[in-house]
């Protein structure tokens, strides 16, 4: 007789348990993001804020140092930077 298929489990970001990868939560530790995809995007999007928040500080210091505008940066004029 051959053996009832095993579902493939995952382990738990928080508990390391097994469960199903279908599962919203973990029946262990009771995680309500037992696969950490939700914290993953966090950080992801707290990455890329941050980035965002760099290059603006970085374009605003060059605005403020020399005068150059993120137009300036587009056109590839920074000759302002010689000045
Ligand atoms: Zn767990």
């Amino acid at each position: 007789m051959p053996m009832p298929k095993k579902q493939n489990l995952v382990p738990c970001v928080d508990c390391h348990k097994p469960i199903s990868p279908t599962a919203k939560t973990c029946g262990s530790c009771n995680s309500t993001d037992p696969f950490g995809v939700e914290r993953a995007d966090r950080k992801l999007k707290t990455f890329l804020f941050l980035a965002m928040l760099v290059l603006g500080l970085v374009a605003l210091g060059a605005y403020e140092w020399k005068g150059i505008t993120p137009l300036d940066i587009v056109r590839g004029d920074f000759q302002k930077l010689w000045q």
